[in-house]
């Protein structure tokens, strides 16, 4: 069967959310529903027998294409999100951007100690909001076992970043 080609369904709109910036929108493949299950087929497959026991999804969009990846490794889902969302008692790390820092969360319970955790999010661009997610999951004892994305600004290097053993990515620019 021919590859299916996912790039089309991936929207440029340029100098969004601030000039100079090639947003990526992921929003017609999204609304497409065989590009929806082909992208989560490529994001689920060098993970396929990897033990995956729970997924773990980047807000916001990450918990799109986290959700459905964890359904199809027959895993659990858990959330990192931004300071001040999650409910519960929770873990934070705290990086540096460009300008200041940001800080990302997890419930306590998002994962367990030892557990096999595979990390989604749609796009890894400077890599620093994953790089930040793998340490949370790192200091919550669980085994980062990949970092998935359904797509890399290669340029920017981000996957250096992540100290994760396998980094996938589907779409790369
Ligand atoms: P970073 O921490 O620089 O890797 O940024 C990653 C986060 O920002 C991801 O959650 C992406 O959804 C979002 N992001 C960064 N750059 C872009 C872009 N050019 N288009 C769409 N989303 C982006």
């Amino acid at each position: 069967m021919a590859e299916f080609d996912l790039a089309p369904f991936i929207r440029d709109v340029p100098d969004f959310p601030k000039p100079g910036i090639l947003f990526r929108d992921v929003t017609p493949l999204l609304a497409d529903a065989a590009a929806l299950r082909e992208a989560v087929a490529a994001v689920v497959e060098p993970f396929r027998g990897a033990g995956v026991e729970r997924v773990v999804g980047i807000e916001s969009r990450g918990f799109l294409f986290g959700t459905p990846v964890a359904l199809a490794l027959g895993a659990g889902f858990g959330l990192v999100r931004k300071q001040g969302k999650l409910p519960y008692e929770t873990r934070q790390v705290t990086y540096d951007l460009e300008y200041g820092s940001d800080t990302v969360e997890m419930h306590v319970d998002a994962v367990e100690p030892g557990q096999r955790v595979l990390l989604v999010d749609d796009l890894i661009a400077t890599g620093g909001t994953a790089a930040a997610s793998v340490r949370l999951l790192q200091d919550a004892g669980a085994k980062v076992v990949g970092c998935a994305f359904l797509i890399e600004l290669e340029a920017l290097g981000g996957r250096a970043k992540l100290g994760c053993d396998l980094v996938h990515a589907v779409l790369r620019y």
